[in-house]
């Protein structure tokens, strides 16, 4: 069994599912929970992406030399089903305290090759504005040109938070980076559109990761309308993510051979700023994996994946869809 992930919603984004059936509706598929999150695969874990190997200090994942996360706060407006941070996400940690924010700062000051933050969680803008203007400001004490990368689901589930105030603090410097996460034409309502002006007026460029949900998103036609929905409303589709082995999460993931289906029929549909890189973060590898240059076939009950160095990983092999099958057939 699964450490039981709380269900936790906002009105907003509650109203935007048409049934509260996950098996009919792309919103309530990623904020009901379902009986398969009982159910533990053998490839999942708590962490897949081994964070926890990865962090020198409390809070701060450095995994690639250049970069590191930030996990700003534990709390999220919505826990999606696919979270793939449960380790943390809701956990009980709360918002970064002083002392953490101390230790990371010291850390950063020993770590001149770090040119780029990302804070994620969580959700950043789940911490008090103020909050979130102090724990920048001591961040860019220690290099005022960090590139920072805010990592939030906000716009998407509580729009009415990106007020003007919030805005304007990350919009202060030039270097920063808002990245959300929309998963489904659906979400983008006239209301992620004013938050989104909002932070463009303010100067904050907006970025994009999806993730490859089964029931949600794993169609030509709502990924063509996705990517198209988002650059209409200039925010350039970053990364379109192979889900990662999160416990209990096997109902929601796609094949990664219908995942490449998908891009193959996408790059002649959409233009080239509404393609994004389908990726997986596969832990040890030097980035994430581009998986349409790193799938190297299938090997029994796996995909082999090699990255740029040559090293090879396993990632399991899912059972395609009904309809996938019928697609292609
Ligand atoms: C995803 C991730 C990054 C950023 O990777 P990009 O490919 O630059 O988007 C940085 N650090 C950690 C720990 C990550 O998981
Ligand atoms: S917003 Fe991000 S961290 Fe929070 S529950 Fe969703 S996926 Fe997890």
């Amino acid at each position: 069994m699964n450490a039981p992930f709380d269900e936790r919603v906002t009105q907003y984004y509650a109203a935007l599912a048409r049934s509260r059936d996950p098996a009919c509706d792309p919103i309530a598929a990623q904020f009901v929970p379902q009986t398969g999150e009982t159910l533990l695969d053998a490839a999942e874990t708590d962490d897949p992406l081994q964070d926890r190997g990865y962090a020198p200090v409390d809070r701060l994942v450095h995994r690639y030399p250049d970069r590191a996360l930030i996990l700003a706060t534990d709390r999220c407006a919505v826990y999606c089903r696919h979270c793939f941070r449960r380790h943390f996400t809701e956990r009980g940690s709360g918002a970064i305290t002083e002392e953490q924010l101390n230790a990371i700062v010291a850390y950063l000051a020993r770590q001149p090759q770090v040119t780029e933050l990302l804070l994620s969680g969580g959700d950043p803008l789940m911490l008090e504005p103020d909050r979130l203007e102090s724990v920048l400001e001591r961040l860019y004490s220690v290099n005022p040109a960090y590139i920072v990368r805010v990592c939030t689901r906000v716009p998407v589930v509580m729009p009415s938070r990106i007020g003007e105030r919030l805005a304007a603090a990350l919009g202060l410097r030039g270097g920063l980076w808002l990245v959300t996460q929309v998963n489904h034409p659906h979400e983008l309502t006239p209301e992620f559109a004013v938050a989104l002006r909002r932070l463009q007026r303010h100067g904050v460029p907006v970025l994009n990761q999806s993730v490859l949900l089964r029931g949600v998103n794993d169609s030509l036609e709502t990924l063509v309308a996705l990517f198209r929905g988002l650059l209409q409303l200039r925010v350039k589709p970053y990364y379109l993510f192979q889900a990662d082995l999160a416990a209990g999460t096997r109902h929601l993931r796609v094949s990664i051979e219908e995942g490449l289906e998908l891009m193959r029929k996408l790059r002649t549909r959409v233009s080239g700023p509404a393609l994004p890189v389908y990726a997986l973060d596969q832990p040890g590898a030097g980035g994430k994996l581009n998986l349409e240059i790193a799938f190297q076939g299938v090997e029994g009950e796996s995909y082999l994946l090699r990255d740029g160095e040559g090293r090879e990983y396993r990632y399991p092999r899912e059972l395609p869809s009904a309809a996938y099958l019928a697609s292609i057939s």
